[in-house]
Formats: structure tokens, sequence, C-alpha cells
């Protein structure tokens, strides 16, 4: 098992002032993974300093100096790729050979930051003034458990790029590809304080991070419940919050669309990474006169794939990120259940052979009516409520019937029709007729889903201010 008894603060591996350590478990073994150490208010406050102090010297840099630090950056990385993989791997079951894919890629989008950092020297005349572009300052970086590299990427790259310091807090379940993250820095040198990594309890390190007087900004991902309380306690120093949230993605499915293909991409979207994405289309909408039809494909697809060892390479599911994870799943299953809705595939009991460990099975409800609890929170696990629908009128009327508005997929006979149907859902993103994942377009919600952009030259957005300068 492995042991971090440091901090990452002002360029140097330093011992906490806070004190024991949070243990990362393997959600395949229940074993234990690591020992991480608990960083306290002292931590949060010195790292906070070295972040100020290393802000005016970083954000006064060039472009090209900024833009040489991030390739280094990502080279470096590129070599510790395996170990970035295996690390998510071990702490939240994500299947290796997918997290080397969906996970650990978003590593390449380092070099197209590299690249944005020139857009903080575009300046713009607007008759007698000068409109230029400033780092927004110190960040306060949050992330959780589901991605936990693509989140530290998307917040840290853009904030290198505009010349921001930062202080990051990974979730308490995923910490060591942050870990690694940090030992990358150290080993090109990057400027002291620029980046600081705290390691240790949301619940006791978030409100001292979200209020601190040092933080200009604040980043946080994760459920909507703690991101309202952030934007709630940095209203008072009226810090930027950008708020990357939960979701109940519809996916429509239209009468013309390829019903197989349609389904089996709606399976799978969701199903990969366990039902752990915050953009997954979990609920899947379906002409009625091709509900049955479309049961039966997605049961055939749901119980193709393999759930399992995360290290074997032809497993599809993983188990839960965590054994808690699991538990809040099954009641989520069971609550379909009792109000209703049909087991197509999946349930409650454990996947054939595995006796232990966060594992659930791939699930899909039938019978789902878009009010029932199922419909309308997010469960964060493999499961999938298919609701049908008579008119696409209806279709949006239900797509858009959410506190979410974080994705969306359709999937019609023409990418034409496909696209008017998506103007109609009110949603930071679609998925339009299969298409893929794009490292280069913002992702973020509407509605309760949040308020921020990531990636992409929009997610870099956040992270300036504009100064006018009335000459
Ligand atoms: P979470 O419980 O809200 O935790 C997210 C982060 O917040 C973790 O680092 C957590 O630390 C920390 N935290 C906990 N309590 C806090 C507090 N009082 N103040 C400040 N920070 C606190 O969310 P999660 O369960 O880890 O993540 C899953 C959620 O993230 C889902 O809702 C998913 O949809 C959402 N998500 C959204 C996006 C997007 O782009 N919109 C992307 C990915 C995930 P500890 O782990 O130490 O408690």
């Amino acid at each position: 098992m492995q042991r971090f008894d440091k901090l990452f603060i002002n360029g140097e591996w330093v011992p906490p002032h806070g004190s024991g350590h949070t243990t990362v478990f393997n959600p395949a073994t229940e074993g234990e993974v690591a020992q991480v150490c608990n960083a306290d208010l002292d931590d949060v406050n010195a790292a906070f300093a070295a972040a100020r102090a290393a802000f005016p010297i970083w954000s006064a840099t060039s472009a090209a100096e900024r833009a040489d630090w991030i390739r280094k950056l990502h080279s470096a990385l590129e070599r510790r790729k395996d170990d970035l993989a295996m690390a998510i791997t071990q702490s939240m079951g994500c299947p290796l050979e997918i997290a080397k894919i969906i996970q650990v890629n978003c590593v390449k989008a380092l070099e197209k930051f590299a690249g944005r950092a020139y857009e903080m020297e575009v300046e713009k005349r607007i008759n007698n003034s000068l409109v230029v572009r400033e780092a927004v300052g110190v960040c306060a970086f949050i992330t959780p458990w589901n991605y936990p590299l693509y989140q530290l990427i998307g917040k840290v790259a853009p904030a290198l790029a505009t010349g921001c310091t930062m202080v990051l807090k990974p979730s308490s379940v995923t910490p060591l590809q942050d870990i690694i993250f940090a030992e990358v820095v150290a080993e090109i040198g990057l400027p002291k304080g620029v980046f600081n990594l705290l390691t240790g309890k949301g619940g006791v390190l978030g409100d001292a991070m979200v209020t601190h007087p040092e933080a200009d900004m604040v980043s946080f991902t994760g459920s909507t419940a703690t991101g309202k309380r952030i934007q709630q306690l940095a209203a008072d120093s009226i810090k930027r919050v950008c708020l990357e949230l939960g979701g109940k993605s519809p996916f429509i499915i239209t009468e013309n669309a390829p019903l197989e293909q349609a389904v089996s991409f709606g399976v799978k979207d969701v199903m990969i990474n366990t039902g752990q994405t915050c953009i997954a289309l979990t609920r899947m909408l379906v002409p009625a006169n091709k509900y049955e039809e479309a049961t039966q494909i997605a049961k055939k697809v749901a119980e193709s794939l393999k759930v399992g060892d995360p290290l074997a390479k032809d497993t599809y599911v993983g188990p839960m990120s965590s054994m808690s994870q699991r538990e809040t799943v099954l009641k989520y299953i069971q609550k379909g259940l009792d109000e209703g809705a049909k087991l197509v595939t999946g349930g409650l009991e454990r996947p054939k052979g595995l006796t232990h460990g966060a594992y659930v099975k791939p699930t899909i409800f039938r019978d789902v009516h878009n009010k029932m609890t199922i419909a309308q929170e997010e469960i964060f696990g493999p499961v999938i409520c298919m609701i049908p629908y008579n008119t696409i009128e209806e279709a949006v009327s239900i797509a858009n019937d959410s506190i979410y508005g974080l994705s969306s997929g359709v999937w019609a006979g023409t990418q034409e029709e496909a696209i008017r149907i998506a103007r109609r859902i009110r949603a930071g993103g679609c998925y339009v007729n299969g298409g893929d994942f794009n490292y280069d377009a913002p992702l973020g919600g509407y509605k309760q889903s949040g308020n921020g952009r990531e990636w992409g030259e929009f997610g870099i957005h956040e992270f300036y201010e504009i100064k006018s300068m009335q000459l």
C-alpha cells in the first residue's frame, strides 16, 4: 500500500499541519490502495498564500512562456500516462483499458491550451477605449471522483494558459492522479506557488477554500447540492464562481432513426464508467410504437457488456467508485421498483460471480414515467430509464421536464432533423446521431447543471477579467 505524507505547496512537498490520513480503497477488491495525508485550515492558508505570492510574476509572463510551460507539462504527463490510468482504475474502478482512453486521453488537450495562452494577448479598440484581458487571479479548484484527471486538466490547463495561480483539492475518494500531477509539476520545475495541491476531506477544507480571502475565483465540479452551498458561501465576497454540476440527460430517438444503432449507442453511453458520467444519457425517450422493440434491443446490449474485474482487458463495466456509491444506486433501483417501474434487465442482485466489490448490474427500467424519482434525480450509476412518447412535441417536453440541463442526445432520420430537435432541448450540449465527444467544444450546463463552460476556447473565458482603458 502506498502512503503519502506530504502536500504540494509553493513548489515543494511539505508535511501537513493537519493530522491523520484518508484511506483510498479499491472498489473492485474493497482493499486499501493508499493512505493520503489530511490538510487542515493552516495548510489551506499556506497554499493560498503561496498562490497569491506567485500571482504577480506568473500573470506577467508572456503567452509564449506560459505556452512553453504547458507543453513541458504535457510531455511529462504523457510519460506518466500508464501510472495515471492505473491510479484511476485502482481508486474508482474504471476498467483500465477504457480508463486509458476516456480518463487519460484528456492530457492531449494541454497541447491545445498551450496555444490558447496567446488569446490573452488579444486586445480590442472600441472608439477611444482599449479593451484588454487580464488573469482573474488566484483560483480555488474542487473536483469530483468520476473523471478525476479530466476535471483537473479542464481547470488547471486554462488557468495556466491565462496566467492564474491555483489551489486544488481533489475528491478524497480519488486523490492519486492529482498527486502524480503534482509530481510532474515538481519534475518540470513550474515556478513555485503556481500550482498547489491539498488533500483531505471536502467537508473539512471546502468552506475555507471557497470563502478564502485570497481566492478570486472558485471552480467546482461535483453534485448540485454541494454546488448550491458553494455559490451561497462565495456570494459574501462576490467571487467568480464556476459550477459544473449534475445531470439527468434525455436521449430522444425518433421514429425514423436506425433503432438498433441508436439504442445500442444509448446503452453503451450510460454503461461506460459504470454510469458515473455527468453527461450520461440516462433517460431514453422512444416512440411508443417502437417501445417493445427498443426495450428488447436495450436488454440484449446491456446483457452483452462484460461486468467485472477492471484489470481484465474485455471488461466494459467495472465496479461503482465506492461501496457507498453502490448503496446509493441500489436505493434508487429499489425506489424505481417501489414506484412501479419494471426491470428490463439488471436489478438489486450482485452480478453473477462477483461476491464482493462495489458491483451493480447494468440495469434498465421500462414503464418509467418522467415524474418518477428515478427519472428526475441523478442516480450516477449504470441505470437507464426508458420512457415512451407519442409525438416529438411530447418528447421535447419530457426532455425539458428536469431541473437539470447538462447534456442531451437526439438520433433522428437525418442530421438536419436531429439538429432541429436538439435546438429545442434546454441543455448545454447535445449528441446528434451518435456524435463523438469533442475536447475542443465547450462543456457545461443550463439550469441546475451549473453556470460554467469548460474545454476549448470557451474554457478559458472563465479565467480572465476584461479591462477597459479610455484613451
Ligand atoms: P460531491 O460530493 O459534490 O463532491 C465533489 C467535490 O466536492 C469533492 O472534492 C468533495 O470532497 C468536495 N466537497 C464535499 N463537500 C464539500 C463542501 N462542503 N464544500 C466544498 N467541497 C466539498 O460530488 P461527487 O459525488 O464527488 O461527484 C459526482 C457529481 O459530480 C455528480 O453530480 C456529477 O454529475 C457531477 N459532475 C459534473 C460534471 C460536469 O462537468 N458538469 C462533471 C463530472 C461530475 P470529498 O470527496 O473529499 O468529500
